[in-house]
């Protein structure tokens, strides 16, 4: 059930309601007393009431929140209200009903003057008459609510709060509250905003018609407060959620700097952003570079192959996003099953008129592609060089499948380079190079493939289809292509044991990089460095600083003797 109020402080909370009994309303005796005891008894609660009011106002979070529990003690304080008071219990009144009755005459009077600060003032009134009322009855100090046990849930839903009570929530469970009362500037609003407490007023709701411990969302952003919700609209949210923690986390993140991950012993990992465009989001500064910037994407959103210059203009921005950080450009991946129709007429010359394969993810694709046509490839390898001239650029080759094609690429390299310092033009002469680790063949030879390359980048996505002969586009073997399966495991395994022998650092860069759950056995075989969505780089990072290396080392070893995958599945969950 959805209810609109007015959104006062921005936040998700998804928890459980908490009703707040309790009204601001007390009843009032109204028998005959003895005049002198209840006039001692009004000015002993007057005296408790300031000094519980001080305290309140020296835990209040800010200038604006003590200024209005200040104003609330002058009010108590103010000859006129005592007179009338005393006046009250002169004529027979108990002291609650004279302190009742002098504070509604003055209420009455600031509400008809129709101005909207003395009507605030007239709420103050009322929070003065309860908090005197409560002193006078020893009850309801300022601690009361972080002592309260009644407290089911994180949402705290009722028709009003006082400031007190309000600030009294500092050191509770309650992280959201929702009034029936209230507007964006009440006493209530402010003081809530500035302890940073999410918050609905004004909320269109019966509070008898809701249950307490009902499961509940608060928006603070919308001014929405759905009671029971639905699993979708939880789903919604926990996304929206996860914005505002990537939001809030951003903003304390100095310009230039990024999010910092560790595990908990203290092992550095580097989590860095796949990208497939140069219009970058704001949050790929949370990671620690680009990864992998699949340029065959990008171009797909070019409409074709950008020229040598366009290109290293490309290559340089992407890179200088990523101040003081890496950039891995890797060279296109195309053919196969990765044929992009928007290429047109420009298709490389290895798949113009070509036949149509019968196996087109065994045929020609990513650097058999290249090594086939030398003028396409030339182009982009100098276009990386010339960006790369003053930035940290890497180059990353896919599809690698022997040490061959690793040398001729080199040759190629060394070759644009001879070319550039003919024109006179510079570039980083210790480029680094680095393979794409996402065939068997790359797995089996990767001792050989070290000894040629700077870095290793393993391309799950690909590395998962080839060892299990299983079609990552193909729902019906997506059981197979997973990698929950032994076999891709023991594949990454390998690869790491070779990659260390020879000092190789070793990146993962497919999909199953972002899975949180198969982390600890990255790290446990020695990755150190993932690549992921940018969406998904707090995540990771978030998830790494929960683990330390010996479980993941541990879980290594029970993960790699299990060959079923659901059972793998389920160690990891
Ligand atoms: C991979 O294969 O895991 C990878 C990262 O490359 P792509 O998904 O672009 O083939
Ligand atoms: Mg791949």
């Amino acid at each position: 059930m959805r209810y609109q109020g007015i959104p006062v402080q921005k936040g998700v909370v998804i928890g459980f309601v908490s009703k707040n009994a309790a009204t601001l309303e007390r009843h009032n005796g109204s028998d005959r007393v003895d005049v002198d005891e209840e006039r001692m008894r009004f000015f002993d609660a007057l005296l408790e009431y300031e000094s519980r009011m001080k305290k309140i106002a020296h835990n209040a979070p800010g200038k604006d929140a003590s200024d209005i529990v200040r104003a609330q003690i002058m009010i108590a304080r103010d000859a006129v209200f005592s007179d009338e008071v005393i006046a009250g219990i002169e004529s027979g009144m108990k002291a609650e009903k004279a302190i009742d009755t002098a504070c509604q005459k003055y209420s009455e009077k600031l509400r008809e003057s129709g101005d909207s600060i003395f009507a605030e003032r007239s709420s103050d009134l009322l929070e003065v008459k309860n908090g005197i009322i409560s002193a006078m009855e020893g009850s309801g100090d300022e601690d009361s609510y972080a002592q309260d046990p009644a407290f089911t849930g994180n949402i705290l839903v009722s028709d009003a709060l006082s400031v007190a009570q309000i600030i009294g929530l500092k050191n509770t469970p309650i992280k959201a509250v929702v009034l029936t009362t209230g507007t964006a500037s009440s006493h209530a609003a402010v003081i809530l905003r500035s302890m940073g407490i999410v918050s609905v007023l004004g909320a269109e709701l019966d509070i008898s018609s809701l249950e307490d411990g009902c499961e509940a969302i608060v928006d603070g952003e919308t001014g929405q407060f759905i009671a029971a919700p639905t699993g979708v609209e939880k789903d919604w949210y926990k996304r929206k959620l996860k914005e505002f923690e990537v939001e809030k986390t951003l903003a304390r993140i100095p310009d230039g700097k990024s999010l910092p991950s560790e595990t908990k012993d203290g092992e550095r990992i580097e989590v860095l952003c796949n990208l497939g465009t140069d219009d970058l989001p704001d949050h790929v500064r949370l990671s620690d570079g680009a990864g992998l910037v699949r340029t065959e994407i990008l171009f797909a959103q070019k409409n074709g192959f950008p020229s040598e210059e366009i290109q290293a203009a490309i290559y340089a921005r992407i890179a200088d996003s990523f101040p003081e950080k890496n950039a891995v450009i890797r060279v296109l991946d195309i053919g196969g099953d990765k044929t992009y129709g928007m290429y047109g007429d420009e298709l490389p010359r290895a798949l113009r008129n070509k036949e149509s394969e019968d196996n087109p993810a065994l045929g020609i694709r990513g650097i058999r592609v290249l090594l086939g046509d030398e003028k396409l490839f030339r182009c982009q390898l100098t276009a990386i060089l010339r960006a790369s001239y003053g930035r940290k650029i890497s180059i990353l080759l896919p599809m690698i499948t022997s040490v061959g094609e690793g040398k001729a690429v080199k040759e190629l390299i060394a070759s644009c380079m001879e070319e550039l310092d003919k024109r006179k033009i510079s570039y980083d002469k210790n480029i680094r190079i680095g393979c794409m680790i996402e065939t068997p063949a790359a797995v089996m030879c990767a001792e050989m493939i070290a000894k040629e390359v700077n870095f290793f980048s393993i391309g799950t996505n690909d590395l998962s289809q080839y060892i299990m002969c299983a079609d990552r586009g193909n729902s019906a073997v997506s059981g197979l292509c997973s990698i929950y399966q032994n076999p891709v495991l023991r594949a990454v395994r390998m690869v790491c044991e070779s990659a260390a022998k020879y000092g190789v650092p070793v990146t993962i860069c497919g999909e199953a990089a972002a899975q949180t759950d198969v982390l600890p056995f990255f790290i446990g075989v020695g990755v150190r460095s993932f690549s992921v969505a940018p969406s998904c780089v707090y995540d990771v990072k978030k998830a790494v600083s929960g683990l330390t290396l010996s479980s993941c080392k541990q879980l290594c070893s029970v993960i790699l003797d299990e060959s079923d995958d659901e059972k793998i599945r389920e160690i990891l969950k």
